[in-house]
């Protein structure tokens, strides 16, 4: 510990070894007081110099879906804030709150119907299909955020996920589709709001 007032490194510092402690003993959670924490940082210069610092970094370790908040000061912080932290932590320092799960789903390409190839084209039959978000990303499938229920056909393509080009059918090796450039070869859109 650094001489002086406590960081929020310190605090930190000091929530990890207590976890590792409990964690040691086997306990399936550990009760953590905010000014028993402080306490372990130190309280100089007087009590509790830095309890907003200290709850602070209580707050962050606070996983709402597993542990629990046993205390809460009427101010939100202060030294009688306590939480059951689960154990074991995992990992010890979890990213800072990762948006909580967008939801997603999994449609196939209509482009390359679902075979991750681009098989609109004749020649292309062995290339990965160039939807983007298919082919060597996903074979034949994409993942589109949100619900298929907000979606719907794509007008630009009638659902079909290929644009047809212009190209001239006679030149060989020339591209006659693409992917629908509006729904990248899916076939469906949000729907607008
Ligand atoms: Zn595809
Ligand atoms: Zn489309």
């Amino acid at each position: 510990m650094t001489e002086g007032i406590p960081e929020k490194a310190d605090f930190e510092k000091a929530l990890n070894a207590w976890f590792r402690e409990a964690e040691q003993e086997e306990n399936p959670f550990v009760d953590i007081r905010a000014d028993e924490l402080h306490a372990r940082v130190g309280d100089y210069p007087g009590p509790f110099h830095r309890m907003a610092t200290c709850c602070e970094v209580m707050y962050e370790n606070y996983h709402p879906a597993v542990d629990k908040i046993m205390q809460f000061p009427p101010k939100g912080k202060g030294a009688s804030m306590e939480i059951r932290y689960a154990l074991p932590r995992t990992p010890a320092k979890p990213v800072p709150s990762v948006q909580p799960q967008a939801e997603t789903f999994t449609v196939k390409c209509e482009y390359c119907h679902g075979t991750g190839r681009d098989v609109r084209n004749l020649h292309a039959q062995e290339q990965p299909c160039p939807a983007p978000g298919c082919g060597k990303e996903k074979n034949g499938l994409h993942i589109l955020p949100g619900k298929q229920d907000d979606y719907q056909e794509c007008k630009t393509c009638k659902g079909s996920g290929a644009k047809s080009l212009k190209a001239k059918k006679s030149q060989p090796g020339a591209n006659l589709y693409q992917p629908c450039p509006d729904c990248n070869g899916t076939g469906i859109k949000l729907k607008a709001n």
